[in-house]
């Protein structure tokens, strides 16, 4: 967590003890603290703060989301490569009645497929993450706010790698939006839904946030995500973002030079500023590259999600066109707000060591 947001924890939880929904003043105090949040909330995503649903991350505002669309009917679109809590989410709030739209081979959303039909199709809500988790590549998701302004179709943008790490400035004209704290130095268990007041709530036995999230709200929390949330937005707006891109990518350039056989898949595409997803050069080896990166002090993941102490291959390299091969040959790096030129090289120089001790075949 942030120094700030630390701060704003323990003030909130010193200074805010009262249920926000009591009638006495200790309650109407936390009450008031929580608006004043809602207010500065809508103002860094530029929408109304009775648009704000406070939540216990993306996963829950992302079935509220998606659980809205189902109550309204219409059929939803979503990108091939959301984060399951979209995908599972609409596989069980709408079974039938959703489709994917397919990305490129290098991880983006194709919008010629939406525009093609948008206009005879009309389905009641599209979904377009703004960056994916597993690739970083940055998703066309004013352009695909626009295609549905142009056609009068809802539009959703599971924000979630976006908000803290880049400037959310024109997010709050999507008629949906989600974050979570613990992306950008808040705490765990923090989120929120932009979402119209008329949105049919998900969790019901109670009034809070205007009916549309039942359950006493999380005021520490609140407020911890938004010290997290402003002072990000301060950071980016000094332009901070700028080397740390420059950082990533001479880090992707020299690790296709350090090691031979690998691949960047998502190739040249605009990416996050601290994610670099490669394929290693050996393949099926990738839980000994974590297991022995991770010995080295780097804890990295790979491109495929373990459900259950499975390995499933990642719905996302399926969705780009890669085989299985393919899929486990990927590891992901992401940095953080304070890793340097030398945490980068450092890690350059594990990855050469890990590869000298798997070669030539790893069995
Ligand atoms: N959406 C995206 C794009 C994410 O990356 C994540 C988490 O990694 C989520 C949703 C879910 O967030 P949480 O686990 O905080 O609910």
């Amino acid at each position: 967590m942030l120094a700030e947001a630390r701060a704003a924890w323990l003030r909130a939880a010193e200074e805010f003890i009262g249920n926000p929904s009591s009638q006495h003043r200790l309650g109407q105090r936390a009450d008031a603290a929580l608006e004043e949040a809602r207010e500065n909330c809508a103002r860094m995503l530029g929408c109304g703060a009775g648009e704000i649903v406070w939540t216990s991350g993306a996963t829950e505002a992302n079935n509220l989301a998606l659980h809205h669309a189902a109550a309204q009917g219409g059929e939803l679109w979503i990108s091939a490569i959301e984060h399951p809590s979209v995908l599972e989410a609409a596989r069980y709030h709408l079974p039938k009645k959703h489709r994917l739209i397919p990305v490129t081979r290098t991880g983006v959303v194709d919008l010629g497929w939406v525009a093609s039909r948008i206009r005879q199709e009309r389905p009641g809500m599209i979904a377009v993450m703004a960056a994916n988790n597993e690739t970083g590549v940055l998703q066309p998701w004013r352009e695909a706010l626009a295609l549905c302004r142009e056609n009068e179709v809802p539009f959703f943008c599971d924000a979630t790698q976006w908000i803290g790490r880049l400037p959310a400035a024109g997010l709050g004209e999507c008629d949906f939006v989600s974050a979570s704290a613990h992306k950008f130095g808040g705490p765990k268990g923090a989120g929120f839904l932009k979402c119209p007041l008329r949105t049919t709530g998900l969790l019901r036995g109670g009034p809070q946030e205007h009916g549309r999230r039942a359950g006493t709200e999380n005021v520490p929390g609140v407020l911890s995500m938004l010290a997290a949330w402003e002072a990000r937005e301060k950071r980016l707006a000094q332009g901070e973002m700028g080397e740390k891109g420059r950082l990533r990518m001479e880090f992707a350039r020299k690790l296709a030079e350090a090691l031979p056989g690998s691949e960047l898949p998502t190739g040249g595409e605009a990416h996050l500023w601290n994610t670099v997803c490669a394929m290693m050069p050996v393949t099926d080896c990738q839980n000994r590259w974590t297991v022995k990166l991770d010995k080295k002090g780097f804890a990295v993941s790979t491109g495929s999600a373990c459900a259950s102490g499975k390995e499933k291959t990642s719905h996302v390299f399926a969705a780009m066109g890669r085989c299985d091969a393919d899929a486990r040959r990927v590891l992901r790096f992401s940095s953080g707000w304070e890793t340097s030129e030398d945490d980068w090289d450092a890690l350059l120089q594990a990855l050469r060591a890990v590869h000298q001790e798997l070669d030539p075949r790893c069995d």
